[in-house]
């Protein structure tokens, strides 16, 4: 188990990508199923509403630091998180090493097609890249037991599900023991990123903290989610200047 630090009522693991990505190789080798969470500043606001949530997370395997807003909430708290560990980082480390350790993954989530593109563009990479199925994330709510069945006769080790915090995670809960797989990861837009339908912001941005300003800006509709960041702000500054 990894040191925690509370964050506004989440607990954020202090883990750097490299020590996450060792302890899922770790998974691996067990039979039990485990839950990563990719906790970024709308996952700390959404939690404050959402008891099933914040329980998700409090009971999660790994909880990542994800982004520039955790990152900033930790120096101005002292909280001793120092790296940021993504999903999308997460999730392309994991699709690298699946042909080289012999692990298989499962892609669930984003609009049809776009799970199958991302997959086809990770191969021009990754020829060895194991990722044994794949499933879009607008399904009907009688449908999801057919797809976890689905993910179980893949035989997958790993699953990572691209539908959005808090649903994805939801979904995993919900799940985990009938889905076959040793880790499931919520990884919100990747496969969006991964088939090239949404482009990462340049690095100099991700570097300074600005990469949910290049999401806005290349789609607006977006705006909700980074109209959390403030309120998020608010709640640290709040914390830092009043405790509790
Ligand atoms: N999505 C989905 N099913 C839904 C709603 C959303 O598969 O019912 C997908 C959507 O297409 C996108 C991802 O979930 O690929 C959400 O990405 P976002 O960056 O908004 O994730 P978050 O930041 O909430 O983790």
């Amino acid at each position: 188990m990894f040191e925690r630090a509370d964050l506004l009522g989440v607990s954020v693991c202090k883990v750097t990508a490299a020590e996450v990505i060792d302890k899922i190789l770790e998974y691996l080798k067990t039979d039990e199923g485990h839950i990563i969470v990719t906790a970024d500043a709308s996952a700390v606001v959404i939690a404050m509403d959402d008891p099933e949530f914040t329980e998700i997370i409090r009971e999660a395997d790994i909880v990542t630091p994800d982004g520039a807003g955790i990152l900033l909430a930790s120096k101005i708290l002292g909280l001793g998180i120092t790296e940021k560990v993504s999903g999308v980082d997460l999730a392309r480390s994991l699709c690298r090493l699946s042909g080289e350790k012999g692990f298989s993954i499962y892609f669930l989530g984003a609009a049809p097609g776009v799970a199958e593109e991302a997959r086809q563009k990770l191969l021009e990479q990754y020829p060895d890249m194991k990722v044994v199925g794949v499933h879009h994330g607008y399904f009907k709510p009688e449908e999801e037991a057919s797809i976890v069945e689905e993910v179980k006769a893949s035989g997958a080790d790993i699953l990572l599900v691209a539908m959005g915090i808090p649903a994805q995670e939801k979904l995993i809960k919900r799940n985990l023991d009938k889905l076959g797989v040793k880790a499931a990861i919520g990884v919100g837009g990747t496969f969006d990123v991964f088939s090239g339908r949404i482009e990462r912001a340049p690095v100099w941005m991700q570097r300074h903290g600005m990469e949910w300003l290049h999401r806005l800006c290349k789609n607006p509709k977006k705006i909700s989610k980074v109209a959390m960041l403030p309120k998020f702000m608010m709640k640290v500054l709040r914390k830092r200047l009043l405790g509790g």
